[in-house]
């Protein structure tokens, strides 16, 4: 692909709008205010994550295109913090403000089966795949590709939600039925993976790209639970996995950040799981342990600035913290406690209603060697789970 010509950097002051009001928008806003930008943020609750630290929101619908064009009226720069919007209205945004990344973009990454198709035909590696329609497309499809296998929604899925595990023909028809769509499903082959390590690549309007350092991450329930980075892989995995993330976004054209979930097979290869054209729960140990964290990369990408450094001043590891820790807590955690531990920070994302599952903030820790840095963000939300 051509680069494009050079990019004229948007004075301080400039409007980024943010279409989705959750931590990644609250903590985008966050590096823009730092960097002396305004931000407007478009969530259907005033006081979300973002709204309570933008300079205004526009409280409506994600697909609200009267809305949606309102905040793009408003903005120099339209930027979206997750991937469940409606690509119309994101299209009416893109008439009055640069979209980015793109609603081409978004059309692939918002749909698993348009994404691993893409991702195919572009010659990447992916575990076997069948697009599912109907039961008689899934019958086909295990006969095909196996059990154990992953049937997925292909659309509006996120943190393990809509997915269920394969094991037999038999136990296929309940999960169809439970999962269902009009977007379809897709089944996966269950890959039997060593470690699940992630990339994020920046890449700006003028087609250069940095990709932070390769992280390890352990899920728990389909959800993320510890981050560690760097990733504790070979050095040519490290690479590999960079590359395939920077190619990736050379070949989708993003504008932006892309986040790309990878699974390191028992044999040492890489597969691509999952592509998300936004800041990822995997990068933000970045905030505390890089030179530019991922929210300021993207900033800088939005309002045309050179990319940052991305290389790490410490190793750190980063655990989520889910309603789940206040259930236990029985309250409040004891993050007084948890801050007295040397190197760990702590960050909350402002969210009033506690659920089990809800993504409520995360503990980062900094150490010389990732495995300090693991044990002490576990101690650390060991001692947070303990009533205050
Ligand atoms: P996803 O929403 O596709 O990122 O899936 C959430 C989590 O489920 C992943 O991070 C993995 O831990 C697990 N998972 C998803 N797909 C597969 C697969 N094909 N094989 C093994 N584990 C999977």
């Amino acid at each position: 692909m051509p680069l494009p010509s050079r990019q004229i950097p948007l004075p301080p002051g400039s409007r980024i709008g943010i279409i989705g009001g959750g931590q990644l928008g609250r903590m985008t806003a966050m590096a823009a205010a730092r960097v002396g930008y305004r931000v407007s943020v478009l969530d259907p609750d005033g006081d979300s994550p973002a709204a309570q630290v933008a300079d205004d929101c526009i409280a409506a619908a994600y697909e609200d295109r009267d809305a949606v064009r309102d905040l793009a009226r408003r903005s120099d720069v339209v930027t979206y913090e997750f991937e469940n919007v409606d690509p119309g209205a994101i299209e009416a945004a893109t008439a009055m403000a640069p979209v980015r990344p793109s609603v081409e973009v978004l059309r692939i990454t918002q749909d698993r089966i348009k994404e691993k198709g893409a991702l195919t035909e572009a010659g990447f590696p992916v575990a076997p795949y069948r697009a599912v329609r109907n039961p008689d497309d899934l019958q086909r499809a295990i006969g095909e590709i196996g059990t154990p296998a992953v049937l997925k929604t292909a659309r509006m899925g996120y943190d393990g939600k809509g997915q269920a595990i394969i094991d037999s023909g038999a136990s296929a028809e309940s999960a169809f039925d439970k999962l269902k769509r009009p977007g379809g499903l897709i089944l996966e082959r269950f890959v039997p993976f060593a470690m699940e390590l992630s990339v994020i690549c920046a890449r700006n309007g003028e087609g250069r790209t940095r990709t932070f350092p390769c992280t390890e991450n352990v899920h728990e329930n389909g959800i993320l639970d510890l981050s560690i980075a760097p990733a504790r892989v070979p050095e040519n995995s490290a690479r590999e996995a960079a590359r395939l993330a920077s190619a990736i976004a050379e070949e989708l054209g993003v504008i932006g950040l892309l986040a790309v979930e990878m699974f390191l097979t028992r044999e040492g290869g890489l597969l691509v799981n999952e592509l998300a054209p936004r800041p990822h729960n995997s990068g933000h140990y970045t905030m505390d342990a890089s030179r530019t964290s991922q929210f300021e990369q993207l900033v800088r990408i939005l309002c045309n600035l050179p990319l940052g450094d991305v290389s790490m001043q410490r190793n750190a590891a980063m655990a989520n913290l889910l309603g789940d820790v206040w259930l236990e807590a029985g309250g409040n955690p004891d993050f007084a406690r948890a801050l007295s531990l040397n190197s760990v920070s702590l960050h909350l994302y402002g969210k009033s209603k506690v659920r089990t599952g809800r993504k409520m903030g995360h503990l980062t820790a900094m150490a010389s060697d990732v495995e300090t840095a693991r044990s002490l963000v576990l101690e650390a939300r060991r001692i947070a789970r303990r009533a205050s």
